[in-house]
C-alpha cells in the first residue's frame, strides 16, 4: 500500500537523490515548481515489491508505516499489525469494486484521484454514495494506522 497509490499519490526526491539515476531505473520523475517527484502507483512497484530495492530514493528508504513501528517499538504484536492491513485490504478491494462499477478511471493514478474520478462521471446513484462512504473509511483507517 506505500508503493500502489494507496497511502500516497506522489514521492519526492530528496538531496541525494539522483533524478537521472531513478529514471534509467525506470521511474517517471517530474518536476514542478523546482521540486522533483515521481507519481504513484511507482513503476516500479512489482507484485508487492520493489524492482529497484538497493536503488530507492530517500523517502523510501526512510519511510515505515505506524504498523511497522509500532510492531519494532513492541508496542503492538506482529498479529495484530497483520488484522490492520488486512482489513485496509480489504477496504481497498472493496472502493478498487465500487470505482470499477462506476466508470473507467486511470489507473497509473492514486487510489483517492481515482475515487474522486469516478463520483464526478455521472449523477448520483446509492453506488456513489457506499463509494464515498468506503473511501472515507479507508481514509480513517490509514490516517489513524498507517501514515506517519
Ligand atoms: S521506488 Fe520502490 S520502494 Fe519506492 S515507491 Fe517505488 S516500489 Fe516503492
Amino acid at each position: 500500500m506505500c508503493c500502489n497509490g494507496v497511502l500516497f499519490h506522489s514521492v519526492l526526491l530528496q538531496t541525494g537523490d539522483s533524478a537521472r539515476a531513478l529514471s534509467a531505473a525506470g521511474l517517471k520523475i517530474k518536476r514542478k515548481a523546482g521540486q522533483e517527484f515521481f507519481l504513484q502507483p511507482c513503476a516500479a512497484h512489482r507484485e508487492c515489491q520493489c524492482a529497484i530495492y538497493d536503488r530507492r530514493p530517500a523517502r523510501c528508504r526512510l519511510f515505515n508505516c505506524r504498523q511497522l513501528h509500532r510492531v519494532t517499538a513492541d508496542e503492538t504484536a506482529e498479529a495484530s499489525a497483520l488484522d490492520k492491513i488486512a482489513e485496509a485490504r480489504i477496504l481497498v478491494d472493496r472502493v478498487n469494486t465500487l470505482i470499477n462499477h462506476l466508470a473507467e478511471t486511470n489507473q497509473n493514478r492514486a487510489l483517492a484521484q481515482r475515487c474522486a474520478n469516478a463520483l464526478t462521471t455521472s449523477d448520483w446513484t446509492l453506488l456513489h454514495g457506499e463509494l464515498q462512504s468506503t473511501m472515507q473509511e479507508l481514509e480513517t483507517l490509514l490516517a489513524l494506522e498507517f501514515r506517519p
